[in-house]
């Protein structure tokens, strides 16, 4: 039977306490199919699980479990993609560890001094929690040693390689002890995954809680379709029905998130981003800001935001949706935590409708199609909203002095007059912004929900996106790729579509004819020594 309730394994009494004390009773999936199998085998595992799952918790009190607080050697090593989320789980087993004394951990990671983690090192910790590039570096120092490893958890796996830790991963897993146990956790399982799990892990057990309608049970989904152009309108609509919005909005790279924070900044709300070209500090300092509330809307990049946890965020609105369908139950489960009710919003063009489909299919939920709020509905709120401020405004004292003077200047006009000149003051800008505003939704039959997938380009052609691990650090450009489908795919005739190369991988659309060969064509070729795979997403 599996156990419902954290008392009911066989974990050390301290640990029991702590976790007692954190609030934790039961355990989730993931700790249900984890917890268990560590404890009593050695076995390697790989597991499907996204952020927000409980996963943390599933490898570490195991692990904690069978640290041995005798030895003042490094026993477990967790890597991670981002200082954030190494930060996060640090403090997450600080509190599992509260009553096990003898154990202690150390966050490495970069962007920080090296010295003062060096110094860290030397009070001899069991438990390393590092990003990859400065963990490989302490181990090249001799600062780290893993001569007594026993367990090497690699978190966030999908992301430490689309982040360019390949290599580091792997000189890691090379120069780790043999005779250790592995745990593998992704969020998706893109051909690399599964390459480093065959290469370093021993006959894995697979844990998946990757289930239909669980991680977003909180969470309304939605979303708006308008012409390319009506993108940031439909944006602002949605931003503007919605005044107690605090929302992350998700953008597919840098340049993005610095537009759209331009022009929200020039229509006069507050806003900031958190995209990779910023340092540790400048992140810092943003995501401070964002979860003291010092301003509420944060627009992001994924990787970027990885392991920046806030727990009440109203709305995750999806600018452009991710090109891996499984991003966005990430984005998504990000809202909706802690029994709160959370909207994942999305704005498509009359093309990515197809895009809504295959979320669907992953999530189990349905997404629903509404329209545009308009100019009515928007000032309709916002009156609200104001005249609710209004109503429960307290009164400062310090302006009754004024009040005389006042009354006696503004006496000339009526009640009316004087709710409308005041309504005309505080809603000035919103009144001049939406002054010409039509609808933006997008009627057109061939754009309605009906499109079939894959979608249909102006030309008629259908294409199929496809995602390889390779990219411009493996020197993989549009015309390598057009030149190399050209020799693989011999005479055949086949049209490729928008190419996109990023620094590990490349995403490309070619038609539907083709479709069927490429991942073949991709099958045992490597480029710069780097062995690539074609996966359709
Ligand atoms: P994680 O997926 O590890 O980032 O965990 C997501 C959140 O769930 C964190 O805030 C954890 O503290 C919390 N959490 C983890 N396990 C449990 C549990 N069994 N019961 C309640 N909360 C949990």
């Amino acid at each position: 039977m599996t156990p419902s309730f954290f008392t009911d394994y066989p974990l050390k009494p301290e640990i029991l306490r702590a976790i007692d004390e954190i609030g934790y009773v039961n355990p989730t999936p993931i700790q249900q199919k984890t917890i268990p199998h560590i404890l009593e085998n050695d076995r390697d595992v790989v597991g499907l699980a996204q952020t927000g799952t409980g996963k943390t918790a599933a490898f570490s009190l195991p692990i904690l479990h069978k640290t041995d607080p005798n030895l003042f050697k490094v026993q477990a090593l967790i890597l991670c993609p981002t200082r954030e989320l190494c930060l996060q789980i640090t403090g997450d087993i600080e509190k599992y560890t509260k009553y096990l004394s003898g154990v202690s951990c150390v966050a490495i990671y970069g962007g920080a001094s090296i010295n003062n983690q060096i110094k860290l090192l030397k009070r001899n910790p069991q438990i390393i929690i590092g990003t990859p590039g400065r963990t490989l570096d302490l181990i090249k120092r001799k600062q780290l040693k893993l001569s007594e490893l026993r367990f090497l958890v690699l978190d966030e796996a999908d992301e430490m390689l689309s982040m360019g830790f390949q290599d580091d991963l792997n000189e890691i897993l090379e120069t780790s002890p043999e005779e250790k146990q592995t745990l593998l956790f992704s969020a998706t399982f893109p051909g690399a995954i599964a390459g480093i799990s065959k290469k370093y892990l021993n006959d894995p057990i697979q844990i998946s809680v990757v289930k239909k309608n669980e991680s977003t049970a909180q969470v309304s989904h939605s979303y708006y379709m308008v012409h390319e152009r009506d993108r940031y309108a439909a944006l602002k609509r949605v931003i503007d029905l919605n005044p107690h919005m605090y929302a992350i909005i998700f953008c597919r790279t840098r340049q993005e998130t610095r537009d759209i924070a331009t022009k929200l900044e020039q229509d006069g709300y507050n806003s900031d981003t958190l995209h990779g070209d910023l340092t540790q500090d400048a992140r810092d300092r943003v995501t401070d800001r964002f979860r003291n509330k010092q301003f509420k809307l944060l627009i992001a990049t994924d990787v970027a935001a990885r392991g920046l946890d806030v727990k009440d965020l109203t709305h995750v609105i999806n600018y452009n949706l991710p090109d891996e369908t499984e991003v966005y139950v990430h984005r998504s489960g990000r809202t909706g935590r802690a029994g709160k009710l959370g909207e994942s919003i999305c704005i498509i063009n009359g093309k990515e409708s197809y895009k809504i489909k295959q979320i669907e299919k992953l999530t189990g939920k349905t997404l629903e199609h509404k329209a545009v709020p308009t100019v009515s509905d928007i000032f309709q709120k916002q009156l609200f909203v104001y005249l609710n401020k209004v109503e429960e405004a307290v009164c400062d004292e310090q302006l009754d002095e004024f009040l005389p003077a006042i009354i006696s200047k503004l006496s000339w006009m009526t009640k009316e007059d004087l709710i409308k000149k005041f309504m005309a003051v505080e809603f000035h800008r919103f009144t001049n912004y939406y002054k010409n505003a039509q609808d933006i939704n997008v009627h057109s039959k061939e754009s309605t929900r009906k499109s079939k997938e894959p979608a249909k380009s102006d030309q008629g052609i259908q294409y199929v996106k496809f995602v390889i691990n390779a990219g411009a650090s493996q020197k993989v450009s549009p015309e390598f790729l057009i030149r190399f489908l050209n020799k693989e795919l011999k005479k055949q005739r086949f049209k490729i579509g928008k190419i996109d190369v990023q620094k590990n991988r490349t995403f490309f659309d070619v038609d539907d004819q083709i479709a069927p060969y490429i991942e073949q064509v991709f099958d045992e070729v490597s480029i710069g020594g780097h062995d690539v795979k074609a996966q359709r997403i």
